[in-house]
């Protein structure tokens, strides 16, 4: 037990967390250039936010919350996913009021599901996502598909799908909802009890059942786009119509409807199928969203967002030989005291290599100097820097390319110099 991680976390260790850090480099980097700005709300929130954000019929809200009262008996929730707890910072800290609008913001994180732990699926994983709230206008959504976009192009996801639907305004979904109703009325008693309370909370999330027989009734199911409005038409006309001036590749999916009860007009998934044929399903996925901030006791704003997890990118990147070389953990110099002394001046040579930009390691342990090599080998170093007791009195180092095996005595004054030198010649090879 105490050696054990909780199921369906994992430890995120060594080329994991360099291929982590290029990602969330790459989002941040991106994320600038549309001029969203990154904010960080806590890992906690309380219950009822989700309850009420998320919706009572999403499988989020009825199973998959980590819930727990505090010792004051407050009813508190790890964050289950972000939106709601940025609508509830944007609300609490008033700025739509404050800002120019849309209020446009960037997060990256750890959100916890109690969900069934399989390959590529974790109770907690990291999202990282966006939220442009306080503008109602087809092209705002298209500005945050756009961003997920090239994102993925930064990233050198070419295989990348776009699933694209609309769930249309109140007048049309309350109008699929009623014709949904009457269609599974006739059907609800062959469902899985899980589609009964849907069926009750909200008829849309049947369709995201995944019990197959009940994917069957499903197929037979009435098609939002029969119950648009004229106003929900032309809105997601003006969206298709933007992603083709803009040239971005994207499939409507009229099944597409999202677990997420807020979502409202359009709705959009990201699909990844790799070079190797793994179908990564939906590595990112968002919509549009109109009564989220009134829900939460906000002003009257629409916002539109999407949310990637970082651990079906890194999946992907890694499968497709997508993460650049240059993420490793060698380090580039070692340096290697031989005797008390000398590991004073190893301390003080490491942090001067530091402070130059070098990655550099010391020996801290008195082994063979030939272990000690063996040491610099496993970590990849280009440079090994000897110091021994005649190093110490003559104040020197020896410099010894790894590479070639050639080495030189060096002046301690001269090193960064010389060192730098040495690198540059490794470099030009
Ligand atoms: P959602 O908030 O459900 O729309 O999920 C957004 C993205 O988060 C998905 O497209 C996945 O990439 C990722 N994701 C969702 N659930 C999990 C999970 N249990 N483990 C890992 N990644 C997940």
């Amino acid at each position: 037990m105490l050696t054990n991680n909780v199921k369906g976390t994992h430890d995120i260790i060594g080329e994991e967390a360099n291929g982590f850090a290029y990602i969330e480099n790459v989002l941040k980097q991106i994320c600038e250039l549309f001029a969203y700005n990154e904010v960080r709300p806590p890992v906690m929130e309380h219950s009822e936010l989700f309850v009420r954000g998320v919706g009572e019929g999403s499988d989020i809200v009825r199973k998959e919350m980590y819930t727990f009262n505090d010792k004051a008996d407050r009813s508190i929730t790890l964050r289950p996913e972000f939106t709601a707890g940025i609508m509830r910072l944007i609300v609490q800290n008033k700025l739509l009021a404050t800002n120019e609008l849309p209020f446009k913001v960037y997060y990256c994180g750890p959100v916890f599901r109690y969900e069934r732990p399989q390959l590529g699926r974790y109770r907690q994983f990291n999202q990282f996502g966006v939220e442009a709230v306080g503008n109602n206008t087809p092209e705002i959504d298209v500005e945050v598909i756009t961003l997920a976009y090239t994102i993925l192009s930064s990233l050198n996801l070419e295989n990348v799908k776009i699933a694209i639907n609309t769930l249309g305004d109140d007048e049309s979904r309350n109008a699929y909802k009623e014709a949904l109703k009457a269609y599974f009325a006739k059907h609800l008693d062959k469902m899985c009890p899980d589609c009964h309370s849907r069926y009750e909370l909200n008829p849309l999330r049947i369709l995201d059942c995944k019990v197959p027989e009940d994917q069957e009734i499903v197929k037979g199911a009435p098609k939002m786009k029969d119950y648009l409005s004229d106003a929900a038409k032309a809105r997601f006309a003006r969206v298709l119509e933007l992603l083709d001036a803009l040239d971005i590749p994207y499939e409507v999916d009229d099944t597409l409807v999202r677990g997420l009860d807020y979502y409202a007009e359009t709705v959009f998934e990201f699909h990844y199928v790799s070079k190797t044929g793994n179908d990564y399903g939906a590595i990112g996925a968002g919509g549009h969203y109109d009564k989220l901030v009134k829900e939460i006791g906000g002003p009257d704003a629409a916002g539109v967002g999407f949310s990637f997890g970082v651990e079906r990118l890194y999946s992907v990147l890694k499968d497709d030989e997508l993460l650049p070389d240059n993420i490793n953990t060698n380090v580039e110099i070692y340096v290697m005291p031989l005797g008390n002394e000398a590991k004073t001046m190893a301390q003080l040579v490491a942090s001067e290599l530091r402070l130059s930009g070098f990655r550099t390691d010391i020996c801290f342990e008195d082994v063979k100097l030939g272990n000690m090599f063996k040491r610099a080998e496993r970590k990849g170093a280009k440079f090994a820097i000897i110091i021994g007791e005649d190093e110490v009195s003559k104040q020197q180092v020896v410099i010894k390319n790894l590479e070639t095996t050639e080495q030189k005595s060096c002046e301690l004054e001269k090193l960064i110099e010389t060192i730098s030198t040495e690198m540059g010649e490794e470099f030009c090879d």
